[in-house]
């Protein structure tokens, strides 16, 4: 009872690309998707985030891309796809936690929209998924449907209205009062809009809206969209228990 799509030996892993904005959701739906899929999970938006963290740890000014460029170029970046041992590397130190602080956070937008820095972390992003050594990857970002992963059979658009997402946010992000953590979404959402649309789902892409749906109803929605994409055999391939 398996399909041959999703299992096959040496064929690609099957990508399930999401997109959406900060406080959609996306990342911990995403880690959870994965887990019930017992398929990997690839964080694209960490890769971003650790080099902004690495550009201000060399003094760099994130907003000049030809700055950004050139620290681009001795960035040693390690991530792990497994989401019950999520980790993120910048050569020997750990970024976990440091790539959500708030001033990564702030930087992230200008090391996002250089044009190179895409393209290359791109390619990292498609040899991770091929090295993988999973049957499936849960790919999340704001480009996945796009540009990473445009024929994936899965793509989905994970939305929410956007006070939602603020106060989702909020709650995660303790060290900062809630309207200064909606402000610096906002502006983040707004930067990032300026170079990729996220907001608006390309044509074959599914949308899911949380807004009104909480943590197992939005993973319930997203496993349904991906039972309906990959067919049945995807259903006996959910692990149980969670
Ligand atoms: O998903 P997360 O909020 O951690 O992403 C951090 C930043 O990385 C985003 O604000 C955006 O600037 C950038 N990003 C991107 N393309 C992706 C993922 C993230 O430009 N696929």
């Amino acid at each position: 009872m398996t399909d041959p799509a999703i299992t096959k030996p040496g064929s690609d892993p099957v990508v399930v690309a999401i997109d959406g904005p900060a406080g959609s959701g996306k990342s911990s739906v995403s880690k959870q998707v994965a887990r019930r899929l017992g398929y990997g999970y690839l964080d694209t938006g960490a890769a971003y985030r650790a080099l902004a963290w690495h550009a201000l740890e060399r003094g760099i000014d994130t907003s000049d891309a030809a700055s950004v460029l050139d620290v681009s170029g001795d960035f040693d970046y390690a991530i792990s796809l497994d989401p019950d041992a999520y980790w993120v590397r910048v050569a020997q130190t750990d970024v976990t936690d440091a790539i959500r602080e708030p001033r990564v956070s702030e930087a992230v937008s200008g090391v996002a929209r250089v044009p190179a820095v895409r393209e290359s972390v791109n390619v990292l992003f498609r040899a991770l998924v091929a090295g993988s050594g999973r049957r499936g990857v849960v790919v999340e970002g704001r480009d996945i449907t796009t540009v990473v992963a445009p024929d994936a059979p899965v793509r989905i658009l994970l939305t929410a209205a956007p006070e939602i997402r603020a106060a989702r946010r909020s709650a995660e992000v303790t060290t900062q009062d809630a309207a200064a953590v909606a402000a610096a979404l906002h502006q983040r959402d707004a930067s990032d809009s300026a170079v990729v649309d996220f907001l608006t789902a390309a044509p074959g892409v599914e949308v899911v809206d949380s807004t009104h749906l909480d943590f197992d109803q939005t993973v319930d929605a997203v496993l349904g969209v991906i039972q309906t994409a990959l067919g049945a055999p995807a259903v006996d391939s959910l692990q149980t228990g969670a």
